[in-house]
């Protein structure tokens, strides 16, 4: 695989899985564009790991601060060739209790700052007759998941947003899919219980937590050449937790 010459933007890019994507673009050749929302130190630790690279703090909820993100990339590096939509938080409670307010900030967050982002990057995809847009979905988007009725419903409307536009997009050479990680060692899954993590692991058949650099390899593969002919698919890596 080789990107060398692409410019590629990847959002909530500051820890966890994001930064293993842009290491791994950055390893094939792309320029990257290294989105976070506050961590500051954490995405120069990112952009420190990266070729070429910039860092851009900005909420992908908020299409002002999405259209400052491309006006980067635009300045540093040109249109973008690669879009990756990343950025994802969760706040879990049981359906009675969840409250307005944290239901309305996930979807914004996780499903608009994807929209934002595509939006946004078709444009100068369409002009160019290329682009290669992955969308980071979760396993519990199919399977479902108790307590987090806001998260599924984000990551259910990220495969509809995926092949929605992958239909919409295709005729000019750019292609939308989306990866589905099952549970993955970051920050996001760091809190849970030594009680929690074991009885999970004992429901994956491969028997273990997958690592962020397990998504960056298949999000790599769907950026390049080898994955021309792929479009509108959701691909799982999930150690067959969810077949
Ligand atoms: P993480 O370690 O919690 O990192 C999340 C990243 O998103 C951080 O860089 C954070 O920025 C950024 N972010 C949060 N809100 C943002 C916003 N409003 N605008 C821009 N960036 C924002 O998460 P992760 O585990 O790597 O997960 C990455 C993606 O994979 C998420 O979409 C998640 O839902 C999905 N996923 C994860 C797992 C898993 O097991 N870990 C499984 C399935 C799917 P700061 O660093 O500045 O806070």
């Amino acid at each position: 695989m080789n990107l060398t010459g692409k410019t590629a933007i990847v959002t909530g890019a500051g820890r966890g899985i994001g930064r293993e994507i842009c290491l791994r673009l950055s390893d094939l050749g792309a320029n990257v564009v290294i989105n976070y929302a506050g961590n500051d130190a954490e995405a120069a630790k990112t952009l420190s790991l990266c070729q070429n690279a910039v860092t851009v703090k900005a909420d992908v909820s908020d299409e002002k601060e999405c259209k400052r993100i491309f006006d980067v990339c635009g300045e540093k590096f040109g249109t973008p060739d690669i879009l990756i939509n990343n950025a994802g938080i969760t706040k879990d409670n049981l359906l009675m209790r969840m409250n307005e307010s944290d239901f309305d900030r996930v979807l914004d967050v996780n499903l608009k700052g994807a929209f934002n982002c595509v939006k946004l990057a078709s444009r100068p995809m369409m002009k160019a007759k290329y682009g290669r847009i992955v969308n980071i979905s979760s396993v519990v988007a199919l399977s479902g998941n108790v307590g987090q009725v806001n998260y599924v419903a984000s990551k259910a409307g990220l495969i509809g947003l995926t092949k929605a536009s992958a239909l919409e997009l295709a005729a000019r050479g750019i292609t939308v899919n989306a990866v589905a990680p099952g549970f993955i060692e970051t920050d996001m899954t760091a809190s849970l219980t030594e009680e929690v993590r074991a009885k999970m692991a004992s429901q994956i058949p491969l028997g273990y937590f997958g690592e962020p650099k397990d998504v960056a390899e298949t999000v790599a593969f769907l950026c390049s050449d080898g994955a021309r002919y792929i479009t509108g698919q959701v691909i799982s890596v999930n150690g067959g937790i969810y077949l």
